[in-house]
């Protein structure tokens, strides 16, 4: 017999357990009868039946839907946009992580498909990967459609990650918070964050927004950010452009924030072109930990 979702999931968080902690308490934590993940001083979360962990100390509303990951899901697995970028993280994980069994994390993971693309490409070392997102609509997707990561509902702001345990945090066009990334890293732990450059998506804001609205867009302070808190091994510029059809067209509309405020009639106009170039225009930065 197959075994349930359930029962994987903890088998999974059982074999990783030492890098858990309690969201509300920070103590340690254990799987208990494949059923739960208890801590010290017994703040019990039980595994969902589709297998992932809610572990938010309070409850948080996201602002994001459920159709908005089924689209993302959508483009990210099935129109190819982001296939090389995926071979170039995996090429550059390759490159700078040295231990044999790697633990990564993609802390803001949404629905999965970056995590579960970047795994299939990293054929060459032993993965374990753990999916973390503050919106349940996206964790369960992910559960659904993806069975190797451990998904976990979380805040990446105060994780249920407990300190030094983490070889790998990715972070893919995704808030941060370095404080907390510094803390679960292990010492020579890299984060691998990817950032929109000026360029990236500009087809959606050039038909969404007249020119005055349009604001330009620089990744600047964003990167200085980053570079405070590690130490940039490489950056990548990563460019790349696909023609996408009509129906992955509205796929992305559907996926992008960038078009919450915009003009409807723009937007049905914009979906309705049989096809459109659209460019990806990417910064990938890779950081060393620095231990203070
Ligand atoms: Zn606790």
């Amino acid at each position: 017999m197959k075994k349930s979702k359930k029962i994987q999931s903890a088998e999974q968080v059982s074999a990783i357990i030492s890098a858990f902690r309690c969201p509300i308490c920070e103590s340690e934590m254990k799987v208990k009868e494949l059923k739960s993940l208890v801590c010290e001083q017994n703040h019990t979360f039980d595994f969902a039946k589709q297998g992932y962990l809610h572990l938010l100390s309070h409850p948080i509303k996201s602002q994001y839907e459920a159709d908005l990951f089924t689209a993302r899901q959508k483009i990210i697995m099935e129109s190819n946009l982001y296939t090389s970028i995926h071979q170039v993280i995996s090429k550059l994980i390759q490159k700078h992580v040295n231990v044999s069994e790697v633990l990564m994390i993609d802390l803001g993971c949404g629905e999965g498909s970056h995590l579960q693309r970047i795994l299939d490409e990293s054929i060459d070392q032993k993965f374990t990967g753990i999916g973390l997102d503050i919106a349940k609509e996206g964790i369960m997707l992910a559960a659904k459609n993806y069975e190797q990561p451990t998904w976990l509902v979380g805040d990446l702001a105060h994780s249920p990650i407990a300190d030094q345990s983490i070889d790998v945090i990715l972070n893919i066009l995704s808030p941060s918070n370095y404080q907390e990334f510094k803390r679960i890293l292990t010492e020579n732990g890299l984060v691998i964050k990817v950032v929109p450059r000026a360029n990236y998506l500009q087809e959606l804001r050039a038909a969404f927004f007249v020119k005055d609205e349009k604001r330009e867009y620089s990744n600047e302070d964003t990167i200085s950010l980053f570079q405070k808190h590690f130490h940039v091994l490489e950056r990548v510029h990563f460019h790349d452009s696909k023609n996408l059809t009509r129906n992955e067209l509205e796929n992305l509309v559907r996926m992008t924030p960038l078009s919450w405020s915009a003009d409807p009639e723009r937007k049905l106009a914009f979906v309705n072109q049989s096809s459109h170039e659209i460019i990806i225009d990417l910064d990938i930065l890779i950081g060393k930990n620095i231990v203070e």
